[in-house]
């Protein structure tokens, strides 16, 4: 019957595509953007950004939860991501989401290949892979990293939301490489109560450095 010979030919078609992006040849795309990086080491850079979808971290303040759930981003091959990213800048920022939910070696074997600069931000919950310019760890209590990216790791940034979070940002900071930058950042919803403590912190502790997320200040993605 043609419907039954539909439905199996959805099936097989659905199965491939969770094997691509299990082998992370497709990525749930949530949306990619050229803008400047607001945050961090490479602050004011113009950077091109990939949103892949899918985190199960579950952090309550979290300003993209609509990345959450996988499901709801179309699977898209990474020859079409990088295509597209090469178009806009040299410097491509993966986000998410949690990138490392999925295999990222496929994508920036891809983004290499064609000279780009490779940029994750992650919180580390799952293991790393792929290739890194540049590795933005960003732990969360719920879902701590493990194993080598603390070591790989260029910049840590710690978000501040209460001030429990400036014991915690010690734990973390204490687990990484020595040149590892360290910064404090105030979570947006809380800012106007907390940059006060993290200004007062790193003049007390200057290690650390303070992150704002400057693309929000001006209004941009
Ligand atoms: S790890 Fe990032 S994307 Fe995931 S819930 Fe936390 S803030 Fe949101």
């Amino acid at each position: 019957m043609p419907e039954r010979g539909i439905f199996y030919l959805c099936a097989m078609v659905k199965e491939d595509v969770l094997a691509l992006v299990d082998q992370g040849l497709m990525l749930p795309l949530m949306e990619e953007f050229y803008t400047i990086q607001g945050e961090g080491f490479h602050k004011g850079t113009a950077a091109y950004f990939i949103r892949v979808g899918g985190c199960d971290v579950g952090c309550h303040w979290c300003d993209v939860k609509e990345s959450w759930n996988a499901e709801t981003h179309p699977p898209t091959g990474i020859d079409h991501i990088v295509t597209n990213a090469a178009k806009y800048s040299d410097t491509i920022v993966i986000t998410g989401g949690e990138p490392l939910t999925w295999d990222m070696g496929p994508l920036t074997d891809a983004l290499k290949a064609k000279n780009l600069k490779t940029h994750i931000e992650t919180s580390g919950a799952y293991p790393l892979s792929g290739t890194w310019d540049w590795i933005c760890l960003s732990p969360k209590k719920n879902k701590l990293p493990e194993g080598i990216i603390y070591e790989k790791a260029h910049e840590l940034k710690m978000i501040v939301y209460n001030k429990h979070d400036f014991i915690f940002a010690e734990e973390q900071a204490a687990k990484t490489n020595k040149d590892c930058i360290l910064y404090l950042q105030p979570e947006w919803s809380v800012r106007d109560k907390v940059v006060p403590w993290i200004v007062e912190y790193v003049m007390q502790n200057p290690k650390w450095k303070v992150s704002l997320q400057t693309h929000k200040y001006l209004n941009i993605p």
